[in-house]
Parts: structure tokens; sequence; C-alpha cells
């Protein structure tokens, strides 16, 4: 194109999609000067946080290298916007820090020591260990442990095929409390709100700005605010999202369940119930049997309003620290929004809380009450939204069962009580031989890290520790592999959210092999073409398996039989090429329509939207052979329901064990917990009658996130680092005059573990009596470990155990310009970093969800004579002990379940054995 075709052609949004090949625009960093590139356009998808926005990689036809990333306009999640973290993909993909090569430890576990290895010696060492370990039965010794995670099953079916218990998660560091009083009501474990359309939207948590699927969420947001929507924020602090909302509610922490049933009692008090969808859909039935009540709709109505009379407003406010009348206002827009009330709640006061999971029962209740589930505008199950391909061959679940993963404690768990590895294998519960951390770094994101590094350091317990990384994080120091992983323009991966009321993919894809293959080059390994020798993350897996089962005698091998070419071993590509051919319906008819494979048309487009508005998916007409018990108003089959018979039409109603929405959790019953069967208030740990204010005791909110960064991944970018660099301690004017401190001044944070040094900022944007601090922020590397790491934003400390299980983490030296092939980090400016809070948390599992409760109780006061800012101090006896006073609270399943299970067999795992692994080992 020459210049003057490029003046006189029209400005586009966006580069057509027919363009994509060949397409030139000037350098937006050359200017003044008019200087033309020419790109060739992938789509990807991003990698930073779960939301699987549609990203574009521009790759300059000149040199190969990729020059930017922006949004995909045609993905349906994002349609192409992003937050600053999609774009930012390019600082992660130019990163000097970033780890090219594999590399092997050199010197003692932790020493920090490490040199380059091939991929041939990794694949044949790992292989080996766990070839051995199925060999010799020690099924649950091989571990898979993810932090950001990938598409769903693809691990899965790896670990299956080996045989192996070996799934761990961070979900107890994230949603499980949220998930368990979502699975409750409709089998489903979280919600998926349509914003867009709702009149009234409530979210406990800072959706429009760091919610959990952050950008499309937000964006869908404000749609609806558009269109005349209200929204109610209930947040802790004054966050970006609450500041934009008609409401802001801040009611102490570990209150939110309470106020929700305020919320119910006003509808109901009102006469602002759908009493209609209750009747056809709630199963008020064993509501009222469990209560030995008359089993007809009348009394249930009358039942239940007497149930939750108690929870006036005025009561509620002030348990609560709130006004009456703002209970009586939100209520009522509840209720005048009726199914158009959308709500979501996921990490947020659920994950910080002892019996946090009732926030998401309490406001699925609430949902239920006035008939927004499924609806225009309300909340679908989110299993409705979310899409799932089959791969082209699943293995048979495993037989086994690890007690490290699932401890019988916690038999309503959702999912692995990740978090307490170290103190399960400390306690002497068992031996991790191969261990695999992916994307996760649990010594600094998790609570008790210093617990990490004591087990981590013991070959005992873990034999050996792999990390499946793209950058160096704190835990690799502790590792014996750290094996580079590719980004977001460098690796595959399926992904499917529940971003609105449709259903998609996305296929995250490596730039440079479509690029190479597209110029016809065959690619047999995506590291040929990714920088340096960057695994494609599914080929390592595929490789890594052939290699434990060379021969096919462990039955493992024809798992990675290609469906294409019989006996050989399937590529990535087929391994693609087949689920779009069979498992997606609609895509091969889109694609021929252009034509194009259904792999071609994946490629080129990065996305396919499988279904748009859906709605009501419980109300699909049921068929097949049942019988229909009109009395109870179910569908039955061999005496089990299947479905719910509404207006003489049998429908398929919600996955749970009655079908309907489950207002008393026979479940909850049966597994020790009968005072928690219907919606209810649990007081927290950090409940007001729990502190001692006298003693200047105030609750820690360390659970919010910064919007623009994403926890431990994001140190390198530069942007993202320059962007947001320090996290200092929200503190109310009030608080921080009882101190004597001013914005800047040092002050202590006490927890029952240990304590940290930060800068206070005094702001009204936070609730009187609490301090909150984003967990964001903080990252370090050991003083005088030699490799270079996110030097974006990490400090070096020194790290030091002052006498033994007492440590003292202190900064030596700060962020600062340094020199790489990256002329930016020459002027980079900010000095912080931030401090590192978790390291001070000791963990405290919920009783019920096995949520770790990250709110913490704490003494603040100004820094003591000796202490620097960033200083953490830890005491890893008290973590121990900590940890036992909480195991006390669980009710185990040997001791308080019906009998025989560890745990219900209609709650999933992610990924789950036979039937029989569910029974004790003990039980008869
Ligand atoms: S919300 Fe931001 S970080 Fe998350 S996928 Fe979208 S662009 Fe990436």
């Amino acid at each position: 194109m020459d210049q003057t075709t490029l003046r006189t052609t029209p400005l586009e949004n966006f580069p057509p999609p027919a363009q994509w090949d060949d397409w030139t625009e000037f350098d937006a960093r050359a200017w003044p000067r008019r200087v033309q590139r020419n790109y060739a356009l992938v789509p990807t998808i991003c990698f930073n946080c779960e939301a699987a926005c549609g990203l574009i990689a521009y790759v300059d036809k000149k040199d190969g290298k990729i020059q930017k990333v922006e949004g995909n306009p045609y993905h349906p999640g994002s349609r192409g916007r992003n937050c600053a973290k999609g774009p930012a993909t390019i600082n992660q993909v130019q990163d000097p820090d970033r780890i090219l090569y594999p590399m092997k430890r050199k010197g003692p576990r932790g020493s920090g020591e490490f040199e380059r290895t091939t991929w041939d010696e990794v694949l044949d060492t790992l292989a080996a260990r766990i070839r051995k370990a199925i060999v010799e039965g020690r099924l649950t010794e091989v571990m898979y442990h993810v932090g950001r995670p990938g598409h769903d099953g693809y691990v899965d079916r790896i670990l299956q095929s080996w045989g192996v218990d070996g799934h761990n998660s961070h979900t107890n560091v994230c949603s499980a409390a949220a998930r368990l009083g979502y699975v409750l009501w409709s089998g489903h474990d979280r919600p998926s709100p349509d914003y867009e359309n709702a009149t009234f939207t409530l979210l406990i948590s800072a959706h429009l700005e760091t919610g959990h699927y952050f950008n499309p969420h937000a964006q869908r947001i404000i749609d609806g605010k558009m269109k005349g929507g209200k929204l109610a924020v209930c947040d802790i602090r004054l966050s970006n999202t609450a500041s934009m909302a008609d409401y802001w509610l801040a009611p102490r922490p570990g209150t939110e369940a309470l106020m929700l049933l305020g919320f119910a009692h006003v509808l109901l008090r009102d006469g602002l119930v759908d009493w209609k969808f209750v009747e056809d859909w709630v199963d008020w039935r064993a509501y009222q049997r469990a209560r030995g009540r008359s089993v007809d709709f009348a009394s249930f109505r009358e039942d239940l309003a007497r149930d939750y009379a108690e929870a006036t407003p005025a009561r509620v406010a002030e348990a609560c620290g709130l006004e009456a009348s703002t209970i009586e206002n939100v209520a009522r827009e509840i209720g005048k929004a009726g199914a158009k009330f959308a709500s979501h709640v996921w990490r947020n006061s659920a994950a910080g809380n002892e019996g946090g999971w009732a926030v998401a029962r309490n406001l699925q209740f609430v949902s239920v009450l006035v008939g927004a589930v499924g609806s225009i505008g309300g909340t679908n199950p989110a299993g409705a939204n979310k899409f799932v391909p089959a791969p082209f061959q699943k293995p048979s679940p495993q037989q086994v069962w690890s007690e490290l993963l699932y401890p019988r404690e916690w038999p309503l768990a959702h999912h692995e009580l990740s978090f307490l590895l170290p103190h399960l294998l400390k306690s002497g519960r068992g031996r991790v031989d191969t261990y695999f951390t992916r994307v996760y770094n649990p010594v600094w994101t998790n609570p008790d890290g210093v617990v990490w590094i004591e087990a981590l350091s013991d070959e005992s317990l873990f034999g050996c520790h792999v990390v499946l990384s793209p950058t160096w994080n704190e835990t690799s120091r502790w590792a014996d592999y750290v094996l580079p992983m590719g980004h977001a323009t460098e690796r595959h991966d399926l992904m499917s959210q529940e971003t609105h009321a449709a259903t998609w993919i996305g296929f995250r894809q490596p730039v440079h092999r479509v690029l190479a293959e597209r110029q016809g080059k065959h690619v047999e390994w995506t590291w040929q073409v990714n920088p340096g020798e960057v695994w494609e993350e599914d080929e390592f897996w595929i490789a890594l398996s052939w290699r434990v089962d060379p021969d096919g005698s462990l039955g493992i091998r024809k798992h990675f039989e290609s469906p294409y070419r019989p006996g050989e071993r399937i590529t990535i590509t087929e391994y693609y090429r087949w689920i779009f051919e069979n498992s997606v319906p609609g895509l091969p008819e889109a694609a021929a329509k252009e034509n194009q494979t259904p792999l071609d048309y994946m490629q080129r487009h990065g996305c396919f939207l499988v279904q748009d508005n859906i709605y009501k998916t419980h109300e699909t007409e049921l068929k097949g052979e049942f019988a229909v018990d009109a009395e109870e108003g179910i569908a039955t089959k061999d005496g089990k329901p299947v479905g719910v018979v509404v207006d003489g039409v049998a429908r398929h109603g919600f996955p749970t064990q009655s079908k309907r929405l489950e207002i008393h959790s026979q479940t909850m019953a049966d597994w020790g917990w009968p005072e928690f069967t219907a919606p209810c208030y649990i007081e927290s740990h950090v409940d007001e009658k729990n502190l001692d204010r006298k003693n200047g005791e105030m609750v820690l909110v360390g659970t919010f996130r910064l919007p623009t960064l994403i926890h431990t991944r994001s140190a390198n970018s530069k942007w993202l680092s320059e962007l947001s660099n320090t996290n200092p301690v929200w503190i109310h004017p009030t608080d921080a005059t009882r101190l004597g401190v001013e914005t800047g001044d040092l002050i202590r944070v006490a927890t029952r573990t240990g304590h940290y040094v930060n800068a206070a900022w005094v702001t009204e944007g936070v609730r009187p009596g609490v301090v909150a601090c984003s967990h964001h922020l903080g990252r370090w590397k050991i003083h005088g470990d030699q490799r270079n790491q996110n030097r974006w934003q990490l400090h070096d400390v020194d790290f030091r155990q002052v006498e033994p299980g007492r440590y003292l983490v202190r900064r030596v030296k700060d962020v600062s310009s340094f020199e790489s092939a990256d002329k930016d980090s020459g002027k980079v400016w900010w000095h912080s970093g931030g401090v590192h809070q978790n390291f001070t948390f000791p963990v405290q599992p919920d009783p019920v969800s096995g949520m770790h409760c990250w709110h913490q109780k704490v003494t603040v006061t100004k820094a003591e004579p000796g202490d620097r800012y960033g200083d953490v101090f830890v005491d890893t006896n008290k973590s121990m002990e900590v940890f036992e006073e909480w195991l006390q609270k669980a009710r185990p399943a040997d001791s308080h379940g019906p009998g025989g299970l560890r745990r219900p067999l209609h709650f999933k795992r992610v990924c789950r054995p036979v039937d029989a692994a569910y029974r004790l080992p003990d039980a008869t």
C-alpha cells in the first residue's frame, strides 16, 4: 500500500478479517514520522486471567516479531475490549528476564542454583519417575497443582490416563466457599448473571473493576447501566466499582450473609416474592417435611416468612453496621427488578470469612425469591453458559483417592484442600514423589508461605518438584526442574467461560506456529518456533506420557495415539482438529460456509459462538421414558427424580438430587451440619464479638485485587508494574487518629503468626475498624540469587531464620532501573514494589467448604523502633498450632457422614475417580 492509498482509505475501527494476512498501518511509536508496518494478524486468547478474552497478535512480516497485541472484536465474550493486562501480553513475550530454556537444579534444593538442561533429559527423568510410581502402585504420589487453569479437562485426561489421583488446584484459596453456596441450591457451582438486561444488579465483589470475569462482565454491567439499570456494590472498600454504583454497601466484614437475609425478609414481608416460580421450581416440600410441617404450599409461604421474621431491617442493620433504610431500599429495588435482578459473588466476603459460603447461599436465596433464575436480566446457572467439548477419547476414571487432596475432615470441600498440602505432609499424612506446580506460586500466593518453603525443602516430603512456568517465581527456588511454558501467544488451550447468556469457545494458539504452518512449513513441536525452547504445554504432556509408556504395556500409550493415524503419536494439531470436527455443534457448518475446515476456521477466527441468548434451560422439556408422580410434581426413572412437572409438562429442572432448587439441603443434614440446611447466617471468625477492640484488634481485608495486576503473574510486565507498584494499608481517619499515624507513616500489622510493616494510606474509602491491603504486590527474590527475575517489580530480600521456626524477611534492595535489551528498563522510576503480606497469614480452612478464610484478626500499631518498610516476620511453630485449631472445627466424614463415604457421590470432583473410591477404606 502506498502513502496515497493510506491517506484515502476510510478509517477502520479494526482491520477487516479478509485482510488479516496482509495488513498495513502506520507505526504509532514512530510518530511524527509516517512509518508503515506490514502485519499478519493471528487471533489467540489472553492468558492473564480466567476470563479468556480474545486477543489479536500483530506479527511484523518483515522480521516475524510480534509488535503488539490488541483485542479481537469478533470474540463473543470480550467483543474487542480488554483490560490493561490483555495488551500487556506483549511485555510478557518480550520480558528480558523470562525463562527460555529448561533448567535443572545444581546445588541443594533451595540454593537457587540452576543449570540449563535438555528437554530429552527432562522427559526421560520425569517419565522414569512417574512410570516407577505407577508400576509400584503409588498412584497418589504424582501430583499436578494448577494455579492459572487452562482448558477444561485436558490435564484431567492426562492424569486419568496414568491412573493417578493427582489433580490439585488453587480453588480453595479462591472460590471454594462461593461454589458450595451455589451448588447447594442448583447443583451448579457458580452464577452467570445477565448484567446487560438487568434492571438491578447486586455485586458482592468488585466485578466492574477486578472480578472473576473482569472485562467481559464489566462491559456488560456498564451496558446494563446505560440502559437505565441500577447497581449496588457490597465491598468493604470504596472500590472503583463501588464509586460507580447507586448503592455502596460496606457492612461489617463477615455480616454480608445476614444483610442478605435482611433483603429476603423484606421481600417476604412486602409481598415481593414470585410465588409461582417458587412453587414450581423450589423443593419446598423437603423444607416442610424436614421440619415436620404441613406439606402444602400455603403453609410453606407462611412458615418461610416466619422463619426469617427475625431478620428485620432494624436488627440486621444494627449487626451489619448499616442503616435500616438502606436494607429496606435495596431490598425493594431487588423486588421491583424481580426476574431482572442480576447478582454475583465470587471471592470477596465468601472467601474472607468462616461460613463465607453462606453469602453465596443467601444471595441465591434472594434471586430465587424474585424468580431471577435463568431469566432475561437474571442469573443463569453457570452450566448453561459454559461449553466444554469432548476430546477424541476419554480414559477411565482413576481407582484411587488421595487424602492429600481431599482429606476426610472436609467431605463437602470445593475443591482440593490445596493450601494445606505442606501442613498435611508435615503431619505425616503422606508423601509426594513427583510434584508439578503449573503457573502456580504457592510460596508467595498461599497463606503460610514459609511452611511451604519448609516442606518443599524436605526431599522426603516432595521427592521431585517441577515448576512449569513462563517466568521465575518465589516457589521456583525450591524446584528441581524449572521448565519454561508459553505465554498467550505461545500455547494452545480451549477456553469457554460464562461471561453472559451464551456459550462460546475461544482458541488460544501459538502464533508463530500458526504462521509457519500457513507458509507450508512443517512444525513437529511448537517449541521449535517459540522463543528459545519454550515448550507448548499440551505437547509436553503428550511427549511425557509417550515416554512413560513407550510400548503401551501400561495401557497409557493408546490414549495418545492419533485418531487419524492409528498407532502413531497424536500431534497437538490433530487433537484440536478432532474436537473441532466432532464436538462443537455448528462449527463444521460455519467453517464450510467460508470454505474452511473447522480447524482452519478456529485458527483464523480464534473463537466460535456456539449458542446465543440462552435462558431458562431448566424449562427444557424432558424426553424419553419416565414416570410422573403427580402429587410430588416430579418425573422419575427407576424411582429417582429425573425432572420436574410444571403445568403438566415434564421438564429438566436442575442437576440436584430433587431436580429442584434446594432450599433445604438434605446433604448438609446427612453430613453433620443439620443447623445449616436452609439459608442461614454463620458468625465469622472476625465477627465483632470475636475482636478485642479494647486492645486494638481490627479486621484485615487482604483479598482485593488491583485491576492492573494479576496475582503473582504480572511482575513480568513493565507497563503493569509502572501502573501499580505499591500496596499501602487502607485505614480510616478515625483509626489513623487513634493510632497517631498519617498517610505514608509506617505501621505494623500483626496476625496470629507474624507481622508485616507497610505504609498507611488514610482514607474514608474503608470502614472504620477495618484495614485493607491488596495482596498483589510485594514480590521478592532472595538477595544474592544471580538469576534475573521480574526486575520490573521484584525487590531483593534477606530471608533469615532467626530462631527455629522464626523467620525475618527484610528488604535489602529496592526495585530500580536496570540494563537489558529493553531500553525501558533504564527508565524504571518506581522503587517500592509493595509489601508481601500473605506470609503472615496462618491457614484457616472453613470447616464446611474447606475455603481458606482470608480475613485476619490483626493488631495495628505504629511501627516499632528498628522496623523497616517491607519487613515480614513469621513464626511457623504458631502456624502449625493454628492449623490444628481449625482442624478441630471440621466434622470428618467417618464420624459425621452418613456412613461409609468420604464425600457425597453427587458432589463433583475436578478429576473424579470411580464411585468405589468415594468409599472410606475402613467402611463396611
Ligand atoms: S479481563 Fe483482562 S486479564 Fe482477563 S482475560 Fe480479559 S484482557 Fe485478559
